[in-house]
């Protein structure tokens, strides 16, 4: 008889535990919190569709004008107390998401010849549904991209999104937390709502990683500094230990406000148009109730690179042969859906190492680790479970005497076969052969991993409405590697990767490359070219960056669906703030990209409706809270002009 391995059984009962705990806690956290708004109105100057990364950003600033009235509608609920503990989040969108409604569970269709590992060949997307969006599930680094990626959007037609133009916005949502950095005042903000800071715990085997690249001839460097080339350890949007989400550092110090609305639970189902095509009000559904709710100046939609193509489509605005093949009357006749872009990452590439080394899962059994958490914020569940470090580097194909590096390899100090199965295998749905092959025989050994990533994809897909059931999740086809250039930068990856991981700085550790059996390829020989080939086809799936389906561009744009103010093509009152519109995402993670759209969105909207307006004159978040994030709520703030005289719908 097979016993196993009791302490690997034991480390799973304990993940298994912690998760049952977070999905207790998240219930009891639901039912106190009191974000939610009793009264709606029946008409506000805004409405927002969506409380996440750039939704957050975009209702809370604009609620800064008084004489705005804002409306932010969202799907989910509140943040439970564990989506703010940093350690947590390998949880959330895998074994929680699971079992709870924080996720939307997004799959894309079968890929073919690629994801054998992950059952049906299909890629898992979580996304947040809750306050926050998906900042609130996020791994929480803090990364811009490259100045280059601003510069070709402003190039190809959007004017003011050159990297001298959003700069500002980075500058602006950013409060650096670490004092040299923040002495680059050049690159780096120190008054904004978002915190950024180093995480307050890591392992001594990333300093490896730091001096593998030293060796290596690449440099250290603040990623978003002056270059991003090198090597780093990550910041997080995090303020001493806890996640630093968008509505942490934006919604909630704003709930305060009296021209600011937050309806949680709040399903939008279509954007309502006039016979002029002027976006009018949406139709939303909470509590199984229907409701209307209209709107004076705009409508913004921010339902993320999946939400928000989804509602327009619904709505009627996206490819006409699409909708009409549906019965949707086709307001405008826009690419909607289209050029649908994601970093792909070649997981599962690992070293096992001596104990010591790497991350370790045994001081989580100590009940002194957790109290530590509670009283300092300090100690593992203040990290970001092992994802310590990255490096910005150029492939082959790629010109390296620019800046702009087109693979980023992620330095995760622990392997994802750490915990016997308990998170990573239902994060991205591992299938079971693939577990019983390729990751049982490493299965709770310290080790680490590096996880390259392809930066600008070549391979482009789209998104598609299933039905005209709002509930129905929309068809995904995300073409990956489906142009040949992307697979060739991807193994180009790989085999930085396993440089980086056999250099000599990594000796000390005993470090050994985990060439484990491919299921689909039982007989290539392990670590030749036929391996590493097959290794991507089973392996490579999503970095979680998806982007590009309500592309920005100018009119001559054939894919464009909202101008470079962000209005939407062929209708008036609507606009799209989030990850959607970016033309190609940008080369590295994506949430403070989309917090900085979110930023020059406000301004741009605050510009086209106040005459007169200037950036600098507005109330800043600092008026509002303190530095500790606490609202300070003004004891003479009795402006409440607008209670009595509103119309309620609840
Ligand atoms: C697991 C994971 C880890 C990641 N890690 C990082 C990281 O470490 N660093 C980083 O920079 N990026 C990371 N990302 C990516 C980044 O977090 C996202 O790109 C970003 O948060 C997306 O912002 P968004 O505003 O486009 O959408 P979201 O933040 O997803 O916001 C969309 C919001 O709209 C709501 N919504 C959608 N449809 C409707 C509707 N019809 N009615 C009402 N509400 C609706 C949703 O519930 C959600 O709250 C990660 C992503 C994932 C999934």
């Amino acid at each position: 008889m097979h016993l196993g391995n009791p302490i690997g059984s034991v480390m799973k009962a304990w993940v298994n535990f912690l998760s049952q705990f977070v999905v207790m806690n998240m219930y009891l956290v639901l039912k106190e919190d009191s974000m939610q708004h009793s009264v709606i109105w029946k008409e506000y100057d805004f409405i927002v569709v969506g409380g996440g990364s750039g939704g957050g950003v975009i209702s809370s600033r604009l609620a800064e004008i008084e004489d705005f009235t804002v409306l932010l509608l969202e799907t989910g609920s509140v943040e439970p107390v564990t989506s703010t503990i940093p350690w947590f989040h390998t949880l959330l969108p895998g074994k929680i998401a699971q079992r709870s409604s924080l996720d939307w569970k997004y799959v894309t269709v079968p890929q073919k010849d690629l994801l054998f590992a992950y059952d049906n060949q299909v890629s898992r997307w979580p996304r947040g549904k809750l306050i926050g969006g998906t900042s609130a599930i996020n791994t929480m680094l803090y990364m811009r991209g490259n100045r280059k990626d601003y510069d070709r959007w402003a190039a190809e037609g959007n004017d003011g999104w050159a990297y001298e133009d959003v700069l500002h916005y980075f500058k602006k949502s950013e409060c650096q937390d670490d004092p040299i950095l923040a002495e680059d005042t050049y690159h780096h903000g120190t008054e904004g709502p978002l915190h950024v800071q180093n995480p307050r715990f890591g392992t001594k085997i990333t300093k490896s990683f730091l001096q593998a690249g030293e060796y290596l001839g690449y440099d250290v460097v603040d990623p978003n500094g002056y270059q991003q080339t090198g090597f780093s350890r990550f910041q997080t949007t995090m303020k001493t230990g806890v996640r630093w989400s968008t509505a942490r550092a934006y919604v909630r110090p704003a709930i305060h406000r009296r021209n600011f609305h937050v309806s949680l639970k709040s399903h939008v189902h279509r954007v309502l148009f006039d016979e002029n095509n002027r976006a009018i009000g949406v139709t939303f559904v909470r509590e199984g109730k229907i409701h209307n709710v209209y709107c004076r100046k705009e409508i913004i939609v921010s339902g993320g690179t999946v939400g928000s193509p989804q509602l327009l489509l619904l709505s009627g605005v996206g490819p006409a042969e699409h909708l009409q093949q549906l019965q949707i009357p086709v307001i405008a006749d826009l690419p909607v859906g289209k050029n649908l872009q994601d970093h792909m990452g070649a997981f599962g590439l690992s070293w096992t190492v001596k104990k010591g080394s790497a991350y370790s899962l045994l001081p989580l059994f100590n009940p002194l680790t957790l109290q530590e958490y509670k009283n300092h914020h300090t100690g593992p569940f203040a990290g970001t479970v092992g994802v310590e470090a990255n490096a910005f580097l150029h492939s082959r194909y790629s010109n390296k005497s620019e800046d702009w590096p087109d693979l980023q390899l992620f330095f995760i100090s622990a392997t994802p076969a750490i915990d016997g199965g308990g998170s990573f295998k239902d994060y991205f749905g591992v299938s079971q052969e693939t577990w019983d092959v390729f990751y049982k025989p490493i299965q709770f050994k310290q080790g680490f991993s590096i996880v390259p990533v392809l930066l600008r994809p070549f391979s482009k897909g789209y998104l598609k409405l299933r039905s005209t059931n709002p509930y129905d999740k929309p068809i995904i086809q995300p073409n990956y590697l489906s142009d040949r250039r992307d697979f060739d930068i991807l193994m180009d990856g790989l085999k930085h990767a396993v440089e980086i991981g056999n250099s000599p700085p990594f000796k000390k550790h005993k470090a050994k490359i985990h060439l484990g059996k491919l299921p689909r390829c039982p007989h290539v020989l392990p670590g030749s070219e036929e391996y590493w080939v097959c290794f991507i086809r089973h392996h490579a799936t999503t970095e979680h960056h998806i982007a590009g389906t309500c592309k920005m561009g100018p009119p001559h744009d054939p894919q464009a669906v909202v101008d470079p103010r962000l209005r939407v093509y062929g209708v008036t009152g609507l606009r799209v703030v989030d990850g959607s519109i970016m033309p190609h995402v940008v080369s590295a993670n994506t949430n403070a990209p989309i917090i900085m759209i979110g930023e020059k969105a406000a301004d741009m909207i605050k510009d086209d409706w106040l005459m007169g307006w200037k950036s600098e004159d507005e109330t800043t978040f600092l008026d509002t809270h303190n530095s500790n994030g606490k609202v300070l709520i003004n004891e003479n703030d009795n402006h409440n002009v607008y209670s009595g005289d509103q119309n309620e719908i609840f």
